[in-house]
This record gives C-alpha cells, structure tokens and sequence, in this order.
C-alpha cells in the first residue's frame, strides 16, 4: 500500500494527511517545529471554501468550537465615513493561525494520523534500488515512504527539490501587523470585521468576544529584511494610522507585548508543482498575500482534491498532473487578485 511522507504540520500538511487516511491512504506528517504552532502570531480567517473542505475531512466540527463567526465587513475611509456594509458568504470563521495548526494537529492525532515534531526536512531523493523516495532531517534521521508531499509553506524546500531554478517568494510591498488589544475600545459587533482604507495604511479589526480586540495594519514601503520587533511594528502601525480620524490609533495604543509583524511575500507561479514522487499543497505551491483571506482556504481545497486524485488514479504521476489540473488556475487567479487588493491598498475577507 502507498505510504506518503507529509512534510510540513502546518494547514496543508495536516489536512492533507487527514484527507488521505480518509481515502485509505496512510500518511506520516513531519513538522519541523518541535511542538505545535506557538507562534505569538497573526489571525485569520477560514472562508466558506475552507470551511467546505474540511467539512469533507471531517475537521469542520473541531475548527467551530475553536474559532469566532466572521459574518460582515463594514468598510471606512480615514476620516471615519461609512462607506458600505458586506455580508460574508457562507460559514466563514476567524481563529489565530496557530489555533488552527493546533485544532488541525490534535484531530490529525486523534483520527491515527501520526504528527512527529522536530523533523526538519532537509533533503529527499529516490530511495535506493526503489521507485520510493527517502527524506533526511536536519536531526540526521530519515524516512521512507512511496511519495512525498510538499506542505513547508511559502518558503519550501519541497519546491526547490522539484525544481531547482523554482521561484521564490516575491515581496508585496506591504509590512503587515497583527496585534492584540485589551478590550472592545470600538464597540464592534461580535461578528463584524471593520476594515479602514486608511491615508497610509490598511487597517482592519474585530472584537469576536474573548475580550479584546483583533486589529491589522497593511502598511505599504520598503522591504526590512533584518526583520522588526514587536515594539518597531508596532509603531510603524501606529505612525501610519495616526492621521486618520479612525479609531487605529486608539486600538493600537490598547495593544501590549501581543504585537507580530513582517514583510508580506507572495508566489505568483510555480511552473512546477510535481515530479514523479513529490507533490506540492498549499502556500509550497502557490502563497497569497493575506489582502484576499484566501491562503488557509486554498491549501484545504488542495489537501481533498490532492487526496481525491490519489483515490482515482494508482499512477501518482497521473494522479500529480489531475491534481495540477485542477488546481492551478484557479489559485495563481487568486494569489493575483490578492496581489492586485494588496496594491490598491485595499482587502476584504470576502474579496475573493
Ligand atoms: C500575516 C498573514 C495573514 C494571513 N491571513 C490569512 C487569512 O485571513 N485567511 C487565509 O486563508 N489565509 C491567511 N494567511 C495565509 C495562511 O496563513 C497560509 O496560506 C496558510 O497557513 C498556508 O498553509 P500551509 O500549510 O501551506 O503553510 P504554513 O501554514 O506556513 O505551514 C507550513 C508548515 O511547514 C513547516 N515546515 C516548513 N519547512 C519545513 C521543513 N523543511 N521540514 C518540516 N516542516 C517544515 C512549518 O513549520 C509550518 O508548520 C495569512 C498569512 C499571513 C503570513
């Protein structure tokens, strides 16, 4: 029986495994983070597609209890004017990443989906005298398995194995900011994403009732390859909202140690999503900027159709290419109207 070597526990990787074992398929997950997602970390949002897919895999159920509805987004300019009210479609539902890595994982576990912790993958080739394939970890160990699937996320090494002159991630001009304030400082509906297109900045927030306030900041300039700290993006943030008439600068101000922030990167094509034995899913094969709330989504559409592909055809390489089909056009589509949303300074979590 196939044996598939999942790299990566992240959204993909973990749905990708659940999905396969539904389909007969068994399958390992190696994450190279040694525990599960503890990232101070950005929130997001599972659109209905998502939130379709892994009703498919079973997981919609654990993702529900460990989340908060997202039903509408009330958009602003800088001076504080309403400019419209958009109803989210379907059961969209917002939770920290790492919530969602952690939700993920525990089902994984819970349904015999082996999750191994601490693997870093650093290489893979054809297993010898086999039409298999061998995985080696940062840790000097290594696996075996039939096939092997790329979930490492935007900056894979999955894809570079698959294709050495493969691009890599392209920054989208923004800095984005996620931060945690105390409190509900904008008396925002529980379910309601309030977004601003803000002078010099995109700024987002939701209090969905854990007695804060989730707030973004998509702030456009120059790439910080050093990095930044909490404290300096934080007050990137801040500088960027302080003009407007808005109430940013008051949730920020509201906002402790919980700040993360970095560059924006996104893939704009992947020529080559698969070889003979390895496949990509996910952000590996085609990442979005966040203006789309679309990435998470994608890579669970990816994990049921990859497995369904698997189910059809015996051939992996056949199977590799429906899966392609499939997918391709639709997502690069989506990581370019992200791109494009991004630009224009702008996104909503219904834009897509
Ligand atoms: C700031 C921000 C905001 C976002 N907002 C949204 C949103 O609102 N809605 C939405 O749908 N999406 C959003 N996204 C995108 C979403 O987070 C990603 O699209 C999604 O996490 C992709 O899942 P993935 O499993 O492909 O990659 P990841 O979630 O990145 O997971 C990859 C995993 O692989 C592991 N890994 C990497 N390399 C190796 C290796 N060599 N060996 C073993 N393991 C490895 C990593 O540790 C990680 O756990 C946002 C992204 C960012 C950065």
């Amino acid at each position: 029986m196939t044996k598939v070597l999942v790299v990566g526990g992240g959204v993909a990787g973990c749905a990708t495994a659940l999905a396969l074992h539904q389909a007969g398929i068994p399958a390992v997950v190696y994450e190279a983070h040694p525990s599960g997602g503890d990232d101070a970390g950005a929130f997001l949002t599972v659109m209905a597609n998502g939130m379709a897919a892994l009703e498919v895999i079973g997981a919609d159920r654990c993702v529900v209890d460990a989340s908060y509805p997202a039903g509408a987004v009330e958009l602003f300019d800088a001076e504080g004017r309403h400019l419209r009210h958009r109803a989210i479609e379907g059961p969209a539902r917002t939770l920290r990443r790492a919530t969602l890595y952690r939700v993920l994982q525990d089902f994984a576990a819970a349904r015999g989906v082996r999750v191994v912790h601490g693997k870093r993958m650093v290489d893979a080739r054809r297993a010898d005298g086999g039409g298999g394939v061998e995985v080696r970890f940062a840790d000097g160990g290594r696996a075996e398995g039939d096939l092997l699937v790329g979930a490492d996320g935007i900056h894979s090494r999955t894809r570079h194995l698959i294709d050495p002159q493969a691009p890599t991630p392209r920054y989208t001009g923004q800095h984005v900011v996620y931060g945690y304030a105390d409190g509900n400082p904008a008396g925002s509906a529980s379910d309601a994403y309030h977004m601003v297109f803000g002078s010099r900045a995109f700024f987002g927030f939701t209090a969905p009732g854990d007695g804060r306030t989730w707030w973004f900041a998509r702030v456009t300039g120059e790439r910080r390859p050093g990095g930044t700290t909490a404290e300096q993006s934080r007050d990137l943030a801040l500088a960027a909202v302080r003009d407007d008439t808005t109430p940013a600068a008051a949730i920020i101000q509201a906002t402790g140690a919980a700040v993360v922030g970095g560059d924006s990167y996104d893939i704009p094509t992947t020529p080559h999503w698969h070889d003979d034995r390895m496949v990509l899913v996910g952000d590996a094969a085609h990442a979005a900027s966040p203006a789309a709330a679309q990435g998470a989504s994608m890579a669970l559409e990816d994990a049921v159709a990859l497995a369904a592909a698997l189910r059809e055809h015996p051939d992996p390489a056949v199977a590799f290419t429906a899966y392609t089909a499939l997918r391709r056009q639709q997502t690069e589509e989506t990581v370019a109207a992200s791109a494009q949303l991004a630009r224009g300074h702008g996104s909503t979590p219904d834009s897509t």
